[in-house]
């Protein structure tokens, strides 16, 4: 018999530019950045717009609603701290602002998911840090 050692999850840690993102969620807000310039808004924290290359950028809140775009749904062990996870699904929502933003999907069997399904944030509370998690809509 094997005892496996407890292993914690990697969670982000917030820096300077993307610390009202995390800002934001502790507070059930998906923040998303808006150029100034043309007005497209992308996902944090990256330095300049990708439609024109601004740099001039303002904070928003999201709505927190999209659809699902595509996801996977991993069987292999990639990292120990998710071995009691396995089958678990990385899915890619399309957030009605546009931005394509990774995450996981929660409330829902892997086998239920569709491309194309209305889905909503939910929020994952730890110690230091809140992410970002979708369920159906
Ligand atoms: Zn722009």
């Amino acid at each position: 018999m094997t005892q496996e050692t407890i292993v914690p999850k990697p969670l982000p840690e917030p820096d300077e530019a993307s610390r009202p993102f995390f800002d934001g969620a502790r507070q059930g807000r998906l923040m998303l950045m808006k150029c100034l310039t043309c007005g497209t808004v992308r996902l944090p924290s990256r330095r300049h717009c990708d439609r024109c290359l601004s740099q001039e950028s303002e904070w928003v809140a999201a709505s927190g609603r999209g659809t699902v775009r595509t996801f996977g749904i991993m069987h292999q062990r990639y990292h120990a701290a998710f071995a009691n996870d396995i089958p678990y699904n990385v899915t890619v929502v399309e957030l009605e602002e546009g931005p394509r933003l990774p995450t996981n999907l929660i409330g829902i069997a892997n086998g239920e998911i569709r491309v194309g399904m209305e889905v909503v944030v939910d929020w994952e509370h730890h110690d230091d840090v809140t992410i970002p998690r979708f369920r159906p809509a």
